[in-house]
């Protein structure tokens, strides 16, 4: 099947009809054919035409609820498998989905992208996935394509990382052309916060949490179409999602926030500034902070923590913070504070419907979101805030890995190419 992606345009009219009739399905699943008649406007009979041949390239199956009321029909989850790779600083993790994002089964382990080679790194891709497919039974000519998320800017349209401040090795690596000839699919490579912001666009927070069961947008209010997500961890950056689509900017540098510059703040960056935002709330600057007052003799629970050789993380000052410790709780405000500071000027320029927070500071808690959203809230106008919602991600740590299943998926399912995996072979 996956051959006949890309190309010239299919006969007739599947690239465009068959293309609509399927995106609503997979957008809002499990439909019947009289939702997708008042969805699209497009007579029964062609309706049916369609979704015949959808059954029978296997795209589409039937589902007959109790009761034996209507046939509904959605996605052929099991038809096919696409892999997400979620790259981290540290971490990597490499999952295996169905057709609907949801994983099957993923794998992990450690990875040091300032030291080891694009090539060292991307072997260790393509071995996860091979464990992954073995252990599925799962064929390389079952997968329909393979997202990778990586922790810098980049160019989306070449599948390459520009410019990244901390992987030496990886500036306009060919990471897609390399991946493809392993593994002979498709592969589409974004930044990683872009891609979290998809997981949460359709099964996130964003998503109005339904994820896509529920029978249409009027049954979902809660699903957003313009919002922001915020990865706050070593590193700090947006992704924009504007009407549903991810906004990449003119060079795919769109949403990189972590070096806007805090006024007065001037503390040394990775990226050879002072007084950005991630040398100044990011994880690495809450640790230093946090040992400084320890040292210092402002935390009985850090000392006693550093004494007992515990590593600062986040999820170490949210337990400081939670037995009582003052100086654990003003860290982990004054960290949302700045944080919530340069999000109040964003939502003052963009509007958005929510900001989703995930990322390593998210395990600082509950008090973290709330000091963020104090800070919005003061700091941007009414009209801006009047809706806005701000929440931790629910996702979490998933969120990586099914954003990647989910850019594959929106690409190979392209109305273009579900035209294209409609036709018959003598056509
Ligand atoms: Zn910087």
């Amino acid at each position: 099947m996956k051959e006949s992606f890309g190309g010239e345009e299919a006969p007739f009219n599947y690239s465009t009809t068959a293309g609509r009739i399927f995106k609503i399905i997979r957008d809002l699943g499990p439909l019947t054919a009289a939702d997708i008649g008042r969805r699209t406007g497009l007579a029964k009979s062609t309706i049916s035409a369609y979704v015949d041949r959808l059954l029978s390239v296997g795209l589409l199956r039937e589902e007959i609820p109790e009761g034996g009321k209507r046939r509904r029909l959605k996605v052929a989850e099991s038809a096919g498998y696409v892999v997400g790779v979620a790259l981290g600083q540290t971490h990597i993790t490499v999952a295996l989905c169905d057709l609907e994002a949801e994983i099957i089964d993923s794998i992990g382990g450690p990875v040091d992208l300032a030291r080891e080679s694009p090539e060292k790194v991307l072997e260790k891709v393509v071995s996860y996935a091979r464990e992954l497919e073995l252990k599925a039974g799962v064929g390389n000519e079952a997968l329909f394509g393979l997202g990778i998320g990586l922790p810098s800017p980049v160019d989306y349209g070449l599948g390459v990382a520009v410019n990244p401040p901390v992987m030496p090795g990886w500036d306009r690596f060919p990471v897609a052309s390399y991946l493809s000839k392993e593994f002979t699919c498709p592969v589409f490579v974004d930044n990683d916060v872009n891609i979290m912001a998809l997981a949460e666009r359709d099964k996130g927070a964003a998503g109005g949490g339904a994820g896509r069961e529920g029978a249409g947008l009027q049954d979902r209010p809660g699903r957003r179409s313009s919002f922001l997500v915020v990865k706050a961890g070593t590193g700090i950056g947006a992704g924009i999602v504007i009407d549903g689509e991810i906004y990449r900017g003119c060079k795919g540098a769109a949403g990189d926030i972590g070096h806007i510059g805090i006024d007065g703040d001037e503390t040394l960056c990775r990226c050879g500034n002072s007084g950005c935002l991630e040398a100044v709330a990011g994880s690495r600057a809450l640790a230093a902070r946090a040992e400084a007052a320890s040292r210092e003799g402002r935390s009985a629970f850090l000392a006693e923590a550093l004494e007992a050789g515990e590593a600062i993380t986040p999820a170490l000052i949210a337990r400081g913070a939670a037995a009582g410790d003052d100086e654990c709780v003003r860290q982990i405000i004054a960290s949302g504070k700045v944080l919530g500071d340069v999000l109040a000027k964003l939502v003052n320029f963009f509007n958005p419907s929510m900001i989703v927070v995930n990322g390593g500071l998210t395990a600082l808690g509950e008090r973290f979101i709330a000091s963020i959203r104090e800070s919005v809230y003061r700091r941007s106008t009414p009209l801006a805030t009047a809706d806005l919602i701000i929440r931790k991600s629910a996702l979490l740590d998933k969120a990586g890995t099914i954003g990647a299943a989910i850019l594959v998926l929106d690409e190979v399912f392209s109305h273009r190419n579900v035209g294209r995996l409609m036709r018959d072979p003598e056509d």
